[in-house]
């Protein structure tokens, strides 16, 4: 894949579109601010590449996704994602020519846990078709006690908040490009140990960073409770003004009772989502004001969407970056400011 400077944002969009490597076919425009000048070739020396063109297709459903498939297919695959930077994979309706995408792909791989509610019809539908799918999150979902529930026992599907799940994630990948190309078995084997290697480090710097925030301010206050896996893997309180899903509303008084939290306890961050409307957290940090408590906008969060296609942040591990240095940063915690690969928009 290779990216290249661009004069105005228009070519970029259009460039996502025709991307040959990595395509996803919505994506916001509005999260298309300010990225003149990102483009880092993200390229890994040490994976192992096919020197010929992709020998198959892979669908995934959203880019956090995409791009494990992408580090473990190493060039075998031609990988194209669905639901790109900025949308929100809770309230996406697969398109026409989603499915037929879906139609034609050789593999598909989504997460589950209904994260993708509006498209399990289609999933279901091609699956029974006789075409491999699968969702990455099956392994953890055999796993006894992993997987998160609210009162009403509904799965919480963002296990890419916490790297180990994440990295389970990789392994459903690997065996499953390696059940549908075993010629190239032993290329995703290392590819996946490589990227895996790269995670564990992301694990450690996410578990450093977040326990350097002073014990009483490890609390995060969002939009939607994406961040549940987060906070058990890390050492975070967390508070979502909607639920595990974005077709929840907020009431009035979950409103009000989240700015009294925030007044009694003096939290000094709260923070947007570049998928969500920030429509809520802005109510919040008013209310609290109005009770004589600033709490400043910590900064925006990746919570269900990577940021662009060709910058770091597009990444999983860029994604992660971001989010942990960002929160760590606002709530008086010690992570140096361009993150843990020194490659994070000085800005975030
Ligand atoms: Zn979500």
């Amino acid at each position: 894949m290779k990216y290249h400077l661009m004069k105005s944002t228009k070519q970029f969009i259009s460039s996502i579109a025709n991307c040959p490597g990595r395509r996803f076919r919505a994506f916001a425009g509005t999260a298309l601010i300010a990225i003149s000048g990102l483009f880092s070739p993200f390229t890994s020396e040490t994976r192992a590449e096919s020197e010929s063109a992709p020998l198959y297709t892979v669908t995934a459903s959203v880019a956090m996704i995409a791009d494990i498939v992408d580090e473990v297919a190493g060039g075998r695959a031609n990988v194209e994602g669905i639901i790109g930077s900025g949308v929100d994979p809770h309230l996406y309706k697969p398109t026409t020519p989603d499915i037929k995408l879906m139609q034609r792909a050789d593999v598909i791989f989504y997460n589950g846990l209904n994260l993708e509610g509006k498209m399990g019809d289609v999933l279901i539908r091609v699956a029974r078709s006789g075409k491999a799918v699968y969702a990455v999150t099956e392994e953890i979902l055999d796993q006894g006690d992993y997987v998160i529930t609210d009162e009403e026992d509904h799965y919480d599907p963002h296990v890419w908040m916490d790297v180990q799940g994440w990295i389970k994630a990789v392994e459903v990948v690997s065996s499953g490009l390696s059940d549908f190309d075993p010629d190239g078995a032993a290329i995703y084997q290392k590819n996946a140990a490589d990227f895996t290697a790269e995670l564990e480090k992301l694990d450690a710097y996410a578990r450093e960073s977040i326990a350097s925030i002073p014990e009483s301010k490890r609390v995060l206050v969002t939009a939607h409770d994406a961040f549940g896996y987060m906070a058990r893997a890390y050492g975070l309180e967390v508070k979502g003004i909607q639920g595990i899903s974005t077709e929840s509303e907020a009431g009035v008084k979950d409103i009000e009772d989240l700015v009294s939290f925030l007044v009694d306890r003096q939290i000094p961050a709260i923070f947007v989502e570049s998928s969500v409307s920030d429509k809520n957290i802005r109510a919040l940090a008013e209310g609290a004001k109005a009770k004589g408590h600033e709490v400043s906008i910590g900064g925006e969060l990746f919570s269900d969407a990577m940021g662009v296609s060709g910058t770091y942040e597009g990444t999983y591990i860029g994604m992660i970056d971001h989010n942990v240095t960002t929160i760590t940063r606002a709530l008086g915690g010690d992570a140096p400011e361009r993150g843990l690969n020194g490659k994070l928009l000085p800005s975030h």
